[in-house]
């Protein structure tokens, strides 16, 4: 055991096997922590997510809102054997926290919840709400998570003005990287009909993986942009999987099928009928006899710099620094979901170089600082006047 309060919240918090879907007893966990500060707490049961919106605020002055959002729910820890430390064990070894969700984020929760613990016990009056929205499926297909609570909010006219994101922007150092926006993603599942036969007959068959590989080529050299955005990096296509359905994997048969999985991310300069557009004129133009299914999971969001921005900039640069660089690289995040109320939204969390991976870790120093600025970034929110 260690008597830091952050890390004994951190461990309890990564000890918990929150595996996505499964949410275990991280939000009890979270939930008194912060009933025992005086927060409202609601718990938002959609289907088998749940949420929790939390908000606390001193009678004063209530207009203003800085809101944390994250998540408890982390991937599958994979082969356990490949682990040098059991995944739920939050063990410490050699100044690092080691454990599924260390990073990606447990760490950050809770770095946002002992920052809010000690801004309330420190500051007895203050202007404004301090909120959290913590869901606990980020990690799935997210449907029932941030972007339904993000709906109810809007429906009971609630204002979120600053909203920070826990999830791990940095790279080589804590803070070097923030975010304010992030590319949509649209995912195109084509399936393309050939004839199926003998692979010592082709000339009865037609293979639909020949036939398709021209036009892979094509679709891969395209320029999707017209113009280079300002403020993300370019449109670009990634094929994640191939497959037929030659499913014994005979080396005889020339498939009836191929199937191409292909995930877009794309800027405010590609709209998305710009990329079906472009998609089924190449695959038309090598006269394929094709079908597609598309599935827009994200539009891409821009939270345009302001006071947040400045806030988060400085907090950084006065533990760090240096300047950290703003930017929209990345997955999709559920930012989005708070930048649609209006908000101003920043990503700030851990150095993201073991996301995901096995032997997932957190430098416990990135720990005690990623409190320290969370810390100071509601301080300069919540103790100015506007
Ligand atoms: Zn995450």
């Amino acid at each position: 055991m260690n008597d830091s309060p952050l890390i004994t919240l951190a461990q309890k918090l990564i000890q918990q096997p929150s595996v996505n879907p499964k949410h275990h007893i991280c939000h009890e966990i979270i939930t008194n922590y912060l009933q025992k500060l005086g927060f409202n707490i609601e718990l938002m049961h959609f289907n088998d997510t749940l949420n929790l919106w939390a908000f606390h605020s001193c009678k004063r002055n209530q207009k203003r809102t800085l809101l944390f959002i994250g998540h408890t729910d982390v991937v599958d820890p994979g082969d356990l054997q490949c682990w040098n430390y059991p995944p739920f064990s939050g063990l410490i070894n050699d100044n690092t926290l080691n454990g599924r969700g260390t990073v990606d984020m447990k760490g950050a929760l809770a770095a946002m919840l002992v920052a809010a613990n000690n801004f309330i016990t420190q500051n007895s009056n203050y202007q404004g709400r301090l909120a959290f929205l913590i869901t606990s499926d980020e990690e799935g297909t997210g449907i029932n998570g941030t972007t339904k609570v993000v709906d109810t909010l809007i429906m009971r006219n609630e204002h979120i003005d600053y909203c920070i994101v826990g999830e791990p922007s940095s790279q080589q150092q804590l803070g070097d990287v923030i975010k304010n926006g992030r590319r949509g993603s649209l995912t195109a599942k084509l399936t393309i009909h050939g004839t199926q036969g003998h692979v010592a007959y082709p000339q009865f068959s037609k293979n639909p993986i020949h036939l398709v590989i021209p036009a892979l080529s094509n679709l891969l050299k395209t320029t999707w942009d017209k113009e280079i955005s300002r403020l993300f990096p370019p449109t670009a296509v990634q094929i994640s999987n191939i497959y037929t359905n030659n499913n014994n994997n005979s080396n005889n048969v020339i498939p009836q099928n191929v199937i191409l999985n292909c995930n877009f991310r794309f800027n405010d300069k590609c709209p998305i009928n710009k990329i079906k557009k472009y998609t089924n004129e190449i695959f038309r133009h090598h006269t394929l006899n094709y079908h597609v299914d598309w599935k827009l999971s994200a539009e891409p969001y821009f939270s345009k710099p302001g006071k947040l921005t400045n806030v988060v900039i400085n907090a950084v640069k006065y533990y760090q620094k240096f300047t950290p660089r703003l930017e929209t690289t990345g997955g999709t995040s559920d930012g989005r979901f708070i930048a649609k109320m209006g908000a101003e939204v920043i990503e700030l969390g851990a150095r993201n170089h073991t996301i995901h991976k096995i032997n997932e870790y957190i430098d416990l120093i990135d720990l005690k600082l990623l409190h320290s600025i969370y810390q100071k970034i509601i301080e300069d929110i919540l103790l100015t006047h506007d």
